[in-house]
């Protein structure tokens, strides 16, 4: 008898608008998948824990920044794995048994790129992403590149190693883009998991960080982010971070966050073209924008303001290798307490577990894949 592997799959392309009544799931389906013969250089592996990412939710919702996703597509690329079987050709000291992490994005590996000869296969032009490009964590089983293993590191847990993706690309973010330093005031707009890592590792860093979310974050992410004792700032068409900021917010010591309504450096990641678009307005002189999350369409913003105020805006693109191996030591020292924010799905319910993220009900859902 041949036991029957299910995986989570995006077929459809329709726009789905959240508050509209429709299912948020009607593009996706469980089906049933055919494992693939093992290609060179290829393995084969047991998901077992996969993350859901802001970006499946948006490939999920037909979202115009995700229509290049192939479908069907068995989705997911935030996942600790089990080495099941090795196909032919080199897999360097991978074994059958390993557990690990897929890096998301593979690059093309030419020898005339200019980003994956420097092991930046997150800016490959030609880079081809997991569970977009091909099958990813999402099903119960997956065939994948042994290039992309990332073995644990001692003390990793299989439900932590989930979170190795994701906060990989905070790593990027913090450590490569953002230069903090101890007593600078940060703000995060968006506390989506991404938002809530950048804003963990910034405040490690010695930085003062408030996040930003809207009302309907209030009970379940502004919450968790609180309890972690981060400033938090509900903002609205009426309230906007400005209004806040120049209002004056005051942290749980009673001293005020940022100086003239300014603060050191703003982290984007809402994916909201007007966030960015107002964010130089409550930058210093000389401080920093970094922008993590994509957007629908152009964003407008003020540039002759980021001229006279010597603003550094920069780009943030996924993670590499490098950026995987620290995310796993953060993890394994709890820097990033996982628990906290991790809410938890059996496989059997993984529509509810993507109903709830795209609607924001929960922080970061991990599914147990078996
Ligand atoms: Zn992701
Ligand atoms: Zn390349």
């Amino acid at each position: 008898m041949s036991e029957s592997i299910k995986g989570f799959c995006l077929h459809g392309r329709e726009r789905i608008i959240p508050s509209s009544g429709v299912s948020v799931i009607s593009n996706t389906s469980v089906v049933d998948m055919e494992i693939p013969e093992l290609k060179e250089g290829e393995i084969l592996a047991k998901p077992i824990y996969t993350g859901i990412c802001g970006s499946d939710n948006s490939a999920c919702l037909g979202k115009p920044n995700f229509t290049w996703v192939e479908r069907p597509r068995v989705i997911g690329h935030e996942c600790s794995a089990e080495v099941l079987e090795l196909g032919p050709g080199d897999h360097g000291g991978l074994k059958v048994g390993d557990v690990f992490t897929p890096v998301a994005q593979l690059g093309c590996r030419r020898e005339d790129c200019p980003a994956c000869t420097v092991g930046k296969w997150n800016l490959c032009p030609r880079k081809t992403i997991l569970g977009f490009h091909r099958d990813g964590g999402f099903g119960q089983r997956m065939v994948l590149e042994s290039d992309r293993a990332v073995p644990f590191i001692e003390g990793l847990t299989h439900k932590q190693g989930a979170l190795v993706e994701p906060l990989s690309v905070a790593c990027n973010a913090i450590y490569n883009k953002c230069d903090i330093k101890p007593g600078m005031d940060v703000v995060v707009t968006g506390c989506g998991i991404i938002g809530l890592m950048c804003a963990e590792l910034a405040r490690a860093s010695g930085a003062r960080v408030a996040v930003t979310g809207i009302e309907h974050d209030r009970q379940v992410r502004l919450k968790a982010a609180k309890e972690r004792g981060f400033i938090t700032l509900v903002v609205s068409e009426s309230q906007t971070l400005q209004t806040y900021l120049e209002d004056g917010v005051i942290d749980d010591n009673g001293v005020r966050f940022g100086s003239n309504g300014k603060v050191d450096l703003l982290i984007e990641c809402t994916g909201v073209p007007q966030v960015l678009g107002q964010a130089g307005a409550v930058i210093k002189p000389n401080g920093d924008i970094c922008v993590v999350a994509t957007y629908p369409g152009p964003v407008e913003f003020d540039a002759t303001n980021l001229t006279r105020s010597s603003h550094n805006m920069r780009g943030v693109m996924g993670s590499s290798k490098d950026d995987f191996v620290v995310a796993q030591k953060l993890l394994v020292q709890e820097v990033f307490p996982a628990e906290h924010y991790v809410n938890m799905y059996q496989f059997d319910d993984i529509g509810q577990a993507f109903e709830d993220s795209i609607k924001a009900n929960n922080v970061k859902a991990v599914v147990k894949m078996n």
